[in-house]
């Protein structure tokens, strides 16, 4: 735990499911006050709430699409407005769908791009709007992957997107170091969340990821849950513009582990 943490106000991305709803529910036990983006999930969402405030938590759900400008605005000023401050902002929200380079869709690459990457701009950019007007020093963590690093074939538009965003948190890292806004990204490798639950379903591609994974298994979502608290925690004061992977070793180069190469 982090006493640092407790009152302060956090905007999750994406936050219903998976990934977003694992820092959701770190974020609460953590006692900081919590903004809920979804994008269609309001039943799961609204529920959310409803837990956290019967746990004497403070939370709201807001609906919205990243991926536009406005919707992004009105996220920042919810939190604002609920909870009279904002001091963390995690762009979590992502999508993916493979598809051969050659056979890609324009579509599915813009939106791919407009989600991954545009999104965490128009995120990162309304957090750092409230956070220079007040002269605070605020945290914002983006969600990359090891396919910042790892080229991942039919998964172009994905790795370009989550290249963009390992160097998009840097510059802002440069960028608002003076002011004391700390901006870094985390790195998940392989985790069991509703984005690959088909994926996973299947025993030989289950096994097929888990033969790249040094520690040998698929990672859960409070263990990316674990690292985010660290990194908006002052635990971590001293980092910023840095991806922490947390992959089990994924970005190790597994296939040299027996020696060979
Ligand atoms: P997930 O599908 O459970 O979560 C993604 C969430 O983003 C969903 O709730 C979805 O509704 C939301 N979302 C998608 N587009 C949106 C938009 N335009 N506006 C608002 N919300 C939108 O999957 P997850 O694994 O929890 O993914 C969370 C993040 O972690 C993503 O950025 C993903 O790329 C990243 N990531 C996941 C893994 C993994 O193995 N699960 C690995 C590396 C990186």
């Amino acid at each position: 735990m982090y006493d640092d943490l407790k009152g302060k106000v956090a905007v999750v991305t994406g936050a219903s499911s998976g990934i977003g709803a694992a820092i959701i529910a770190r974020f609460v036990k953590e006692g900081m006050k919590v903004v809920i983006n979804y994008l269609r999930e309001k039943d799961v969402a609204d529920e959310m709430v409803r837990i956290i405030k019967k746990n004497h938590g403070d939370a709201i759900a807001i609906q919205g699409n990243i991926d536009k400008e406005k919707d992004n605005i009105i996220l920042a000023k919810a939190a604002i407005d609920a909870f009279g401050d904002l001091d963390v902002w995690v762009n979590n929200a992502g999508h993916e769908k493979p598809f051969a380079t050659h056979e890609m869709p324009l579509s599915e690459w813009q939106s791919v791009i407009d989600t991954n990457l545009t999104g965490v701009f128009l995120g990162s950019r309304e957090a750092l709007r409230y956070f220079v007007d007040k002269e605070k020093k605020g945290n914002i963590i983006n969600m990359s992957s090891v396919h910042e690093l790892i080229p991942w074939p039919t998964f172009a538009h994905y790795a370009a997107s989550k290249g963009g965003v390992k160097l998009l948190t840097q510059t802002m890292a440069m960028e608002y170091a003076p002011m004391g806004i700390r901006i870094n990204a985390i790195g998940p490798g392989a985790i069991d969340t509703p984005i690959n639950s088909e994926k996973f379903a299947d025993p030989d591609q289950r096994e097929s990821v888990e033969s790249l994974i040094p520690l040998g298994y698929i990672g859960t979502a409070h263990e990316i849950a674990n690292v985010a608290a660290w990194l908006a925690s002052a635990e971590s004061s001293y980092v910023t513009g840095a991806t922490i992977f947390a992959d089990g070793g994924m970005t190790l180069y597994p296939s040299f582990q027996a020696g060979n190469g």
